[in-house]
């Protein structure tokens, strides 16, 4: 089955990942701005970074017949540090007008910090400014639950954010309702390790029902699998949902989305 993985690093996989996706079915990919795996120094590493996601990384993606979106921001993490945040900031409208940027992401809370709060606000303003889409980094673990609360609150206190052009990523069962309720998009990440396995995942369909939900592996450097969307097919299908809910999940939900971003518009919404 065609399907869209809507959230997956690719800067950090390997080309025979491609050539595995493209086999499964994965006709595009989205993939936002995250932390390396170390602080970088300079608002110049970021430029560097933005570059290899709207240049080098849709030319990789293409050789497989995969369509390349990304989003463009500073990650929580490196976000503690305010002053870098305002220059990686100042950066990113040098870019946000290449043709497979979807918006600004994944920004978020990752120790749910006061400095890290203050960044988000920022890069949701500058979202506002152009409006973009916005991708939405939620905690793991132990700070996810007071963590997406806090985002949900920052978001719905300001009355120019549009809740249908947000996704908040990284649900789980004690996250994915608050969200939904507020009318915003929810992703669910599937990962070998913490976050949510195929057959939760499956479980929250069943539950919540599939209006507003993408699925994605959000692969990246660490344990992760970037076949985790095909994985959830099976699990739909050997639970017994027809082609046509798992469809609406992996590629019409995601299609939806994305066809609201600024500069891609009707031009994906007729890819077939
Ligand atoms: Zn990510």
């Amino acid at each position: 089955m065609k399907y869209i993985d809507p959230h997956i690093h690719m800067i950090s996989r390997v080309t025979d990942d491609y050539v595995r996706l493209a086999r499964a079915g994965c006709a595009a990919v989205s993939e936002p701005a995250f932390w390396a795996g170390f602080d970088r120094g300079s608002a110049e590493g970021f430029r560097d970074y933005f570059r290899h996601l709207t240049e080098v990384e849709p030319r990789r993606a293409g050789q497989f017949g995969v369509e390349h979106f990304c989003w463009l921001c500073i990650n929580a993490k490196e976000a503690e540090n305010v002053s870098l945040a305002r220059d990686v900031i100042a950066v990113i409208p040098e870019f946000l007008d290449r043709p497979n940027v979807l918006g600004i992401g994944e920004i978020g809370l990752n120790k749910n910090t006061k400095n890290e709060a203050e960044v988000f606000q920022l890069q949701v303003e500058l979202a506002l400014k152009t409006d973009e889409l916005v991708l939405i980094h939620t905690p793991h673990l132990q700070d996810k639950y007071k963590g997406t609360r806090m985002i949900l609150d920052l978001l719905t206190d300001n009355p120019r954010v549009k809740p249908g052009r947000v996704c908040i990523d990284h649900v789980e069962e004690h996250t994915i309702q608050p969200a939904l309720d507020a009318g915003f998009w929810v992703g669910m990440t599937l990962y070998p390790v913490t976050k949510c396995t195929p057959d939760r995942a499956v479980d929250m369909i069943e539950r919540y029902g599939t209006e507003r939900v993408l699925v994605n592996s959000a692969g990246d450097w660490g344990p992760s699998d970037p076949m985790a969307v095909p994985d959830f097919i099976r699990a739909m299908r050997s639970r017994g949902h027809d082609d046509g809910d798992i469809r609406r999940v992996v590629w019409e939900n995601p299609r939806r989305f994305f066809s609201g971003a600024v500069r891609i518009g009707s031009r994906f919404k007729g890819a077939e």
